[in-house]
This record gives C-alpha cells, structure tokens and sequence, in this order.
C-alpha cells in the first residue's frame, strides 16, 4: 500500500488573481523542504498538494513534521491511495485505518466524490466505507454528530484516498511572499516569537542581533543563533547579522544621564538596524515589543525609537500579554532557551530610573554629547555574518 501526505492550502485559497503566485511560492519552499527528506513527487490539484514519495526511503514522518511547519498550509494528512473503485478503497480502509482508530470510541465517514464519473455518490461511498471500517474496528461506534474521528475518503481523478484525523498546519501564508524583514532578535522570549508571527504572514526573515562583548559572553551570541535555527524551522533558512554595540555602550555611560541610557542605545540600535536593512534588503524591521512591557516600551518611549525608522516597524506582539507571548514560545519551541539566563546588552548598564514619558527633544540634546554618526560608522564596521541553515 502506497502512503502519501495531502497538504491544504490555507488562506491561499482566498487568493483571486494573484493565486498562482502564492502557489508558485508555497510550491518551492515545499520541494526545498522535502529534499532534505528523500525523493518526493510534488503535485498540486483542488487545492491540495499531494506529496508522494518516489521510493522506499523516503523519510515520510519527516516530512510530515516539516510540512506541518509550513506556513501556507492549513492542515496536513497522511493518507493511503487506493485504486478508484470500491473494491480497492474497501480494502484499504480495512487495511491502514485500524492504526489511527485504535483508543477512539465513535466515527463517522465523509465521502467526497469530486470524480462526478465515479459510479457511486458521496453518501453511497461512505455507508459502505462505514461498514468496512465497523468490520475492521469492532470496538467502534458509528456517531455522525460528534465523533473522536473522522474517517474520509476522496475519491480524485486519478486515485481514491482514504485517511483519518486531520492534523492542523501551520497556517499563515508561504514565506516570501511578504517579502523580506529584518528581526531584531535578540536572548529573549519575545523576538523569536515576533519573527514567528511575521513568517507566518509569508515575510521571509533575516536577523540583527547586536551584542556587546565582553559585557555580554559567547554564550549569549550562540543562545541567540539557537534561536535563530528554532525559528528556521518555521521560516526557512536565514541569515544572522552580528553587531557590536561595545563603544556605543562605554560612550553612552561616559557622557550621557544615567536615565536615558537604554532610550539611546534602541535609538543607535534603530540607526543600524536601518542600515542593516538597506544593505541586506529588507523592506521592514521587525521587533518583540510589547506595549508597557517595560520602560523602553511606552508609548512615548517608542515614539522615541519609532522616530528614526526608515521603513515600516512591525511588532506584532505590541498587545500581547506576556502569557500569550510564552504560549507562543512554548509552541514553536523556542522558550526553553529563551530562558537560560545570559545576559543581553540591554541589561548591561541599565539604568536605575529609566524614563518612561521621554521628549524626543530631550533625548536629542542627550545626543548632541556624542557623535552620533561616527559611532554609528564605527559600530556597523563590526558587522559580521552567519547563515544559519534550517533543519527541517
Ligand atoms: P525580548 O524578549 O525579545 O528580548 P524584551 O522584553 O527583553 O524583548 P527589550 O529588551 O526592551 O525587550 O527589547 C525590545 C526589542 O528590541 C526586542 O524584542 C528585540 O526585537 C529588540 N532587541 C533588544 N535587545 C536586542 C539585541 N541585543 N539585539 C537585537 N535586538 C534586540
Ligand atoms: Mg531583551
């Protein structure tokens, strides 16, 4: 018997005239994904994409797993192909769903004949699948309002498809589609999560993560590229970009009010971040914030920040509870490391009554007690590169 993975489209199917694109999209992405996991033939129809392995090696649960994180996907199965006539699709139900039914009380059948050729009708197809499986499962029961399991059977154009329990995917729309963003990411639980989120409205990521040794450790920058390849997982391969914020840092305690050193260290953060993004061609900066969440993430305080951004900032989780944000976290697999406690640069050096209503011309006249753009030369000549590749 032949398993194959039938992927459904999620709000691609939405999509009017510019639906192909999308497809085109989501299409290279799962071909990419599914090289890693043997030779599989990919192939859309109805909205459906058939993923069918070529040969026995292919690694199946792999890939279900990897395309279960694909964004453009909204639920994925795996299904047995049987031939299209009853005696077959009766056989296979018997077959391979025991598997799925094993620990369920109740099922039903749902039918679907879209080869309107196919002799038998929708419900035909499922009384009789219903009996084969009652046959097969003696412990079942049949409860067509509210059952643990749904049996299903697609009857196609060139084969039938028998298959239980539908397993919900990732959702959103394919990465690439948004086009590209620059995530500052940095340790903690909420940049990775805000990246997740923009993957998933199809923004392909690349990531700025600004460090400041020996302040901040090795450690800190590997914790970050973990998190970077927990990401990948979801989003694709992706480019981490390192800066070193070190002499801003030391710059910014020497000659500026003790208050305003976080509000000018996002503000430098901002410039190079615009910087960051014109080079790699990124048309969006993406960050964590949460509105309130700290001082640094007022209103007023992102005002401040907001005011230097060159292309347009999302932060998607700016009115999330933290609680919502660690769900988040906890899903996508990125918290656990989230946690360990290394420390970030904005921990370094933090002061004790930061603002939180700053003016912008305040924090202006704290800048004029630096120079600003010779820092900022400075600072964007220790970019360096890491291209973290994802592990499906
Ligand atoms: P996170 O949990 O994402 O670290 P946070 O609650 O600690 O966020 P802040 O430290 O104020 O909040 O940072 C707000 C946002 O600024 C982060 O979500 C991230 O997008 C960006 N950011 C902060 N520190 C760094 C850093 N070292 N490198 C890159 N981006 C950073
Ligand atoms: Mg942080």
């Amino acid at each position: 018997m032949k398993e194959i993975l039938l992927c459904k489209y999620g709000e691609i199917v939405l999509k009017g005239a510019n639906r192909r694109f999308f497809e085109d999209t989501l299409a290279k992405e799962l071909r990419f994904r599914a090289a890693a996991f043997g030779s599989f033939n990919v192939r859309y129809a109805q909205s459906t994409v058939f993923i069918e392995p070529k040969d026995e090696y292919c690694d199946l649960d792999g890939m279900f797993e990897a395309a279960r994180r694909l964004f453009g996907i909204a639920g994925v199965v795996r299904a047995a192909v049987a031939e299209k006539n009853m005696e077959s699709i009766l056989a296979t139900a018997k077959s391979y769903l025991p598997q799925f039914l094993e620990g369920k009380k109740t099922f039903k059948v749902e039918g679907k004949r879209s080869d309107k050729a196919f002799p038998l009708s929708s419900p035909e197809i499922s009384r009789e699948t219903g009996g084969a499986v009652l046959s097969a499962c003696p412990w079942l029961r049949v409860d067509v309002h509210n059952p643990d399991v749904t049996v299903r059977v697609e009857v196609r154009d060139t084969a039938a498809y028998v298959h239980a329990g539908q397993f919900k995917g990732a959702g959103g729309l394919p990465v690439g589609a948004g086009g590209k963003g620059l995530l500052l990411l940095s340790g903690g639980i909420d940049s990775p999560v805000a990246g997740w989120m923009m993957a998933k409205r199809g923004v392909k990521l690349e990531a700025l993560y600004f460090e400041s040794m020996p302040y901040t450790s090795e450690q800190a920058r590997e914790k970050v590229l973990t998190l970077a390849s927990l990401v990948a997982r979801w989003s694709g391969s992706m480019q981490v970009n390192v800066i070193s914020l070190t002499h801003i840092q030391e710059e910014l305690v020497k000659h500026c009010d003790e208050e305003y050193f976080t509000l000018l260290l996002r503000r430098f953060m901002m410039r190079l971040a615009n910087k960051t993004a014109a080079l790699r061609g990124c048309e969006a900066l993406i960050t964590g914030e949460s509105l309130g969440q700290v001082a640094s993430q007022t209103m007023q305080a992102l005002n401040v920040t907001g005011a230097l951004a060159e292309t347009v900032v999302f932060r998607p989780c700016i009115g999330m509870d933290k609680e919502e944000i660690v769900q988040i976290a906890r899903m996508i697999d990125t918290f656990e490391t989230s946690i360990l406690p290394f420390e970030d640069c904005c921990t370094v050096f933090t002061p004790r009554h930061p603002k939180t209503r700053p003016v912008l011309s305040k924090v202006e006249e704290q800048e004029q007690r630096l120079n600003v753009d010779e820092l900022v030369e400075e600072a964007f000549s220790t970019l360096e590169s890491f291209y973290i590749r994802a592990k499906f």
